[in-house]
């Protein structure tokens, strides 16, 4: 698998000199989030001192990492790019492409037949162009990441929102859209605004029911999905150093649902166990050499306050299990106040489905918590009222668990273990009780849920908790069942009560595998030939974006007033969707058709201006593209909050729109949308954003003059011919301005290359 010790080593070598000269030019203390940032400077050591939340800042990152579903988009623009190989460390994952329905074995075995041509393109491109494959099997990215690469003090980026997860191994790694990834893998600088900080102090100790996975269902809880937008959540703390390697990676991993850019905490002890289990003793003996400098200054952990933008406090010894939901992961409710919530609410007290696993909580230690609910279930004859489905989050982590009797356990409570992959956390989930549209509970150890993301249904209530909280839940069939309190009636007519958990941190007898499902790609792969069918329903190679013309943006229509949350769910669906992200036009009929019309309240359901008649939103898209006429979205606030895919950017340039104009966006969806060369805009009132009627033309006044802290004038035409015209702010550099004017990043890098 291969981990890259030189490289690694490379990176060690030059710390100590930059992480000293960041320290002198900013004149205090340093993060640890500020050492790894400044050592990671693209022109190498640093000469100046950035402004938190406002410099853009060119990053070198030490590896990429992609997964399958963004992997298609992001490598058929890489061949467009003209390198012979990717110039960083790079891994393909087949994870998202698999359904969740009769098991492993089956599922795993319809997966590599129907998405046959989907795999071979991306094991080939890897193959060709020097990039590590993991098939389809192999694991979740992130853990996979987490087992095999991720180091302290490094850098990455990765095609995918929870590539944050490796900040459990005290990593900044930073959630991409693929054409950010295309400019690292061809050589180039990778771009970001410094972020600004937020300091967790974690003190006291976790114990009992409560887990890692509650630090973040709290912090959630705080922030909110907003309150981390444009920052790395940096913990630190005795409690934090008290927690597994694997315990940090998830509180990590759902840092992406507070917006954060990404979160990490310092090197420590339970990381280099971590590293040691994981069979990389090169890696710990080489971090143990500079230490000092992958952990914060020690003044900076003393008085917090001087350092952060913000600082948090948890004391672990009062921090109680949580269960967040539903629809928002950042809804956090104590376990036991959470009957009443839910009656007050209407929210189905029955549960149905517990479902343990994913990238967020697939641990060794994760699994033996979970597991020591389950097997007191079968131990005290309860019998469970849900249904349970296990995803192994690697081949490593499914052997090991197999092998340790652990996977036997949740069989003998009945439960499916589904593949390695992601299954029913992107909604690749054939749901055996599906009942349309009813209303229903399920209980997860996963991230997000967003409505309709686990299995389509919007009424499917998903409540996030840890995965022996999950187990607990899903066992006694109920959303108001308070382990630690309640009892239940086991099949003899006994109350029984469930003792608290028991995990292991990691395994006794040593992780082991027996074919962890990698393919190291060619030494000289020059001689590949990757083809794409032109029949293909799958794969389309793409063309170049033409750039969007000043005259063309006086009389653009309105396509969407967005309404509320629309997340790049909304955007760009995920599910039955999936099997279309490396064709951008077919993936274009789900462009916004989640999206809530402000007009109507409808999903899906938009005014053509051209017609007067009501459609989907691609299709009327299709038809002021037929016609020459750009197109406007407007959103509420957070727009293009969720994942990283760039699709969510692609499918409405590609479909002729030519703004975006929301109250806030969320970050990598903004950069996203300049990457290909669209207009991401915001109101400069945010009550413009009421202003804006059913049937508006939008003339961009002074487009020619687009500039960097400079605000564009937009007129807005009503259908009565009465006029508005509003002021909008954005935040495009003089970089970010000529991807615009040149219809993309990517029209760049090809011009660069050819020059
Ligand atoms: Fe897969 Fe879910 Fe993790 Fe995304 S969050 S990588 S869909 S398991």
């Amino acid at each position: 698998m291969a981990f890259d010790i030189d490289m690694i080593k490379g990176v060690y070598a030059n710390m100590a000199e930059r992480v000293d000269k960041a320290r002198e030019i900013v004149g205090k203390p340093l993060t640890l989030s500020e050492k790894i940032l400044y050592s990671h400077l693209w022109d190498g050591n640093p000469s100046k001192a950035f402004k938190r939340g406002k410099d853009y800042v060119d990053f070198a990152p030490d590896r990429i990492a992609c997964q399958d579903a963004t992997a298609q988009m992001a490598l058929l623009q890489f061949m467009q790019a003209g390198k012979p190989k990717v110039a960083v460390p790079t891994t393909v994952h087949c994870d998202h492409l698999i359904q969740a329905k009769n098991g492993a074995v089956s599922d795993l075995k319809v997966a590599n037949s129907t998405s046959a041509e989907v795999f071979n393109f991306l094991e080939s491109v890897s193959n060709k162009y020097g990039i590590g494959f993991w098939k389809p099997g192999a694991g979740i990215i992130h853990q996979v990441v987490l087992e095999n690469y991720a180091f302290p003090g490094g850098m990455m980026i990765g095609t995918d929102s929870h590539t944050v997860n490796a900040g459990g191994l005290g990593m900044v790694a930073i959630g991409v859209g693929g054409a950010d990834a295309v400019d690292v893998m061809a050589g180039m600088a990778w771009e970001l605004k410094f972020p600004k900080l937020i300091g967790v102090k974690l003190t006291g100790n976790i114990s009992g029911w409560t887990s890692a996975k509650d630090v973040i269902l709290k912090v959630a809880g705080i922030l909110t999905v907003k309150g981390g937008t444009g920052a790395i959540v940096e913990y630190f703390g005795e409690g934090a150093k008290n927690l597994s390697c694997t315990g940090k990676g998830t509180i990590c991993n759902m840092g992406a649902e507070v917006g954060a850019t990404t979160s990490t905490f310092g090197y420590d002890e339970s990381m280099e166990r971590y590293l040691r289990a994981t069979d990389r003793k090169d890696v710990a003996d080489a971090a143990n050499q500079v230490k000092e400098h992958l952990t914060a200054d020690a003044e900076v952990y003393a008085n917090p306050e001087q350092y952060f933008d913000e600082v948090i406090e948890i004391n672990l010894d009062e921090l109680r299990p949580h269960l967040n939901g539903p629809f928002t992961p950042d809804l956090a409710t104590p376990v036991g106040e959470l009957g009443e919530k839910a009656r007050a609410n209407d929210w189905p007290l029955k549960v149905d489905w517990g479902l343990i696993g994913s990238c967020t909580n697939s641990s060794y230690e994760d699994l033996t918590r979970a597991a020591s609910i389950a097997k007191q279930a079968v131990d005290k004859k309860i019998k469970p009222k849900s249904d349970f489905g296990i995803n192994p989050g690697s081949e490593t982590i499914r052997y090991t668990a197999e092998r340790d009797g652990i996977l036997e356990i949740f069989e003998n409570l009945g439960a499916t273990i589904f593949t390695n992959a992601c299954g029913p956390c992107i909604g690749q989930w054939d749901r055996s009780d599906a009942k349309g549209d009813e209303k229903n509970t399920i209980v997860h150890s996963f991230n997000r849920n967003f409505s309709k993301r686990a299995d389509g249904n919007p009424n499917t209530h998903a409540f996030v908790g840890s995965p022996e909280m999950v187990a607990a839940i899903a066992i006694s069939g109920r959303l108001d069942f308070d382990p630690m309190n309640d009892t239940l009636l086991n099949e003899d007519g006994e109350e029984v009560k469930l003792d608290m958990p028991l995990g292991i941190e990691l395994p006794p007898q040593g992780f082991a595998v027996e074919d962890a499902g990698f393919l190291a790609p060619d030494a000289d792969g020059s001689g590949i030939v990757v083809k794409v069918s032109p029949d293909s329903e799958r794969l389309q190679l793409l063309e170049p974006f033409t750039p969007i013309k000043n005259e063309s943006l006086m009389g653009a229509k309105l396509l969407i007033k967005a309404f509320g949350k629309c997340t790049t769910d909304h955007i760009s669906m995920a599910g039955p969707w999936l099997r279309f992200r490396g064709h951008l036009d077919n993936i274009s009929n789900n462009c916004l058709i989640g999206a809530v019309n402000a007009f109507g309240k409808k999903t899906n359901f938009v005014k053509n201006q051209l017609t007067g008649e009501y459609a989907g939103v691609p299709d009327t898209a299709r038809a002021y593209k037929a016609a020459g006429v750009k197109s406007v979205v407007v959103g509420d606030h957070n727009y293009g909050e969720g994942s990283s895919r760039e699709h969510a950017a692609m499918e409405p340039r590609h479909l002729g729109v030519a703004a975006v104009i929301v109250k806030s966006f969320a970050r990598i969806h903004e950069t996203n949308l300049k990457k290909q060369g669209m207009l991401g805009l915001t109101f400069s009132n945010e009550s413009d954003y009421d202003l804006i009627q059913e049937d508006d033309t939008f003339n961009f006044l002074d487009i020619a003059e687009f500039a960097p802290d400079k605000q564009l004038t937009i007129e807005i035409v009503h259908a009565d011919g009465s006029k508005d015209t509003i002021k909008v702010n954005h935040t495009y550099n003089d970089a970010q301005i000529a991807w615009y004017r040149e219809g993309s990043a990517l029209n760049v890098i090809k011009k660069e290359n050819a020059a």
